[in-house]
């Protein structure tokens, strides 16, 4: 294979610092699987030329796409889903190959995905139905607020949920009548192939879907198409990168980015339950989850007892009687730029005083790239593991002295993601839901939210701005356009021109009929 001097750039000069299992430095993308190494595939790098001629197709297709309607495209939504069903298996098993999920896992990944795609369905037709708006000021015109396609839409999505991720915003786009240039993560290509098999099974016009590979340096490139509305998930770092790029274009974008989510655990919470929620998710896809429990901000009063709860998990569902981890439930750590990360951290959180109380170390006598359940205690707020992502399967402990000590500790971060709050008592757990600074908040459970399809989904601070899922995530694929159109002709126009005496005090009459604060003052419009 020729290798390219100029584009892509070779793996060392990649921002990932050459951290990498693909190899760019051709012009192709191997997949290898993270718990053998095995060659699981390999797809062409798209170069400038593919840019361009896939947009070029995508903007001439869309107006054809937009112009049959949402009833048409819905009809093609539907082939979709039903391709995505009979894809199950070959999706299971390529998201199990590709980024080392468990099986109960992979197939909850797929179950959101149709879920997702069929909650589309329902709400699809009603969310962009025209909206028709009475207007006080001008009762005899018509007034329809319509929701328009942006045009094309860039989607771009990390590695760690490929399918959800990106099916979530193509659906969205496709629906609204956009077309969708989309590239999956270099480290997910094969989940980004058999995605684009599965729209092409469906019949939706090849010209409004186009799949491009590359890494951050292809991105940047698509960006630089000048597409008219980009669907970004991803880390923050790339984000910010993002939205910059975007702002120089005035390029709408919806930015769904990291987390650093804690649990907040009250001294009234069901401690078994709240221990087993919490490994969960924060165990869950090997913690390689924006939404996975990362800080765990327990009342010092139950704290011992939470910790020996959530060992106890740990050793009941992720550890056989050897004290060996199960591999049908924890999974790889997909990259292996990610392992190192959260062995720097933990490792660091050691030296600074933290205590490992379960775990802490990578399991090198598994090939492949795992990393150990691992539970840390007697953390504190500024150590790095309290302060940045870590993608993989550990929790960190930190203590607060009473309720309101935890609300401070889970606001004390640059991420808003989203929450957990474990009580027995639910009004009080709403009361504090409502003092955290993060997008979503769950009430003893924590993490499920993320694969929810009805309620929007975005985070503040840091975690990025815009909504995905719910009626919001649709609408955000479109922008409004309103149209008003006249009922009657009036003899007399009242805001145009001239402005013969009779209107001079139309604005005043106006003014006081509508906004006087008294009956007097109303009537007043009626005197002059
Ligand atoms: P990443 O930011 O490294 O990459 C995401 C995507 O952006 C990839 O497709 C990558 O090729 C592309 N990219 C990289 N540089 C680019 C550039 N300069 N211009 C355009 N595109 C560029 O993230 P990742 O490691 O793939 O995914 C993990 C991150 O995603 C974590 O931070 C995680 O929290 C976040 N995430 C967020 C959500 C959410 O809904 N908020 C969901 C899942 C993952």
């Amino acid at each position: 294979m020729a290798v390219s001097r100029e584009y892509p750039p070779t793996a060392a000069e990649r921002e990932d610092g050459g951290h990498s299992r693909v190899h760019l430095d051709s012009r192709v993308i191997v997949a290898r699987s993270p718990r053998t190494g095995d060659v699981l595939g390999q797809v062409p790098v798209a170069t400038p030329l593919h840019i361009q001629t896939a947009f070029a197709e995508a903007r001439l297709g869309q107006i054809a796409w937009e112009r049959i309607g949402v009833r048409r495209r819905l009809i093609f939504i539907r082939a979709l889903r039903d391709a995505l069903y009979r894809q199950r298996e070959r999706i299971i098993s390529i998201l199990m190959a590709e980024q080392g999920k468990v099986l109960a896992e992979a197939q909850f990944e797929h179950l959101a995905v149709m879920e997702m795609v069929d909650h589309y369905l329902r709400i699809g037709e009603r969310v962009l139905a025209p909206v028709p708006v009475t207007v006080r000021l001008q009762p005899h015109r018509r007034f329809v607020i319509e929701r328009r396609a942006y045009g094309v839409v860039l989607v771009i999505s990390p590695w760690n949920y490929p399918l959800f991720l990106s099916v979530g915003p193509i659906v969205g786009a496709l629906l609204a009548g956009n077309s969708v240039v989309y590239k999956p993560s270099e480290y997910a290509t094969q989940v980004g192939e058999v995605i684009a098999a599965a729209i092409a099974e469906a019949g939706i016009p090849p010209e409004v879907f186009h799949i491009l590979h590359g890494d951050g340096a292809v991105g940047k490139a698509l960006i630089e198409a000048h597409p008219d509305k980009i669907a970004f998930t991803g880390s923050v770092p790339t984000g910010k990168k993002i939205a910059r790029a975007a702002a120089e274009r005035l390029i709408p974008v919806t930015l769904e980015l990291g987390g650093k989510d804690a649990a907040l655990v009250l001294e009234d919470a069901d401690i078994p339950h709240a221990a087993r929620g919490i490994i969960w998710a924060g165990m869950f896809n090997a913690g390689q989850t924006c939404a996975s429990v990362e800080r765990v901000i327990v009342v010092r009063q139950v704290a011992d007892r939470l910790l020996e709860e959530m060992k106890r998990a740990i050793q009941e569902h992720l550890l056989d009687p050897a004290g060996r981890p199960v591999l049908s439930t924890l999974a790889a750590v997909t990259t292996p730029f990610q392992i190192e990360i959260v062995e720097a951290q933990v490792n660091e959180a050691v030296t600074g005083g933290a205590r490992v109380i379960i775990g802490g170390r990578r399991l090198r006598e598994l090939g492949g790239q795992f990393y150990a359940p691992t539970i840390l205690a007697d953390v504190t707020p500024e150590m790095r593991i309290c302060r940045e992502e870590t993608f993989g399967p550990v929790v960190a402990v930190l203590q607060a002295e009473d309720e309101q000590d935890a609300i401070r500790l889970n606001n004390d971060s640059a991420f808003g993601l989203t929450a957990s709050v474990w009580t027995q008592d639910r009004e009080r757990g709403l009361r504090v839901a409502r003092q955290l600074r993060v997008g979503h908040v769950s009430v003893n459970s924590h993490l499920v939210i993320s694969g929810i399809s009805e309620v929007p989904w975005g985070g503040v601070k840091e975690s990025g701005y815009g909504r995905m899922h719910g009626e919001e995530g649709l609408l955000q694929m479109t922008c409004s356009q309103t149209v008003d159109v006249e009922r009657v002709r009036l003899p007399v126009e009242p805001f145009w021109y001239p402005y013969h005496p009779a209107k001079l005090g139309l604005a005043r009459r106006l003014v006081d009929a509508l906004y006087g604060p008294t009956l007097r003052d109303r009537l007043r419009a009626f005197w002059r």
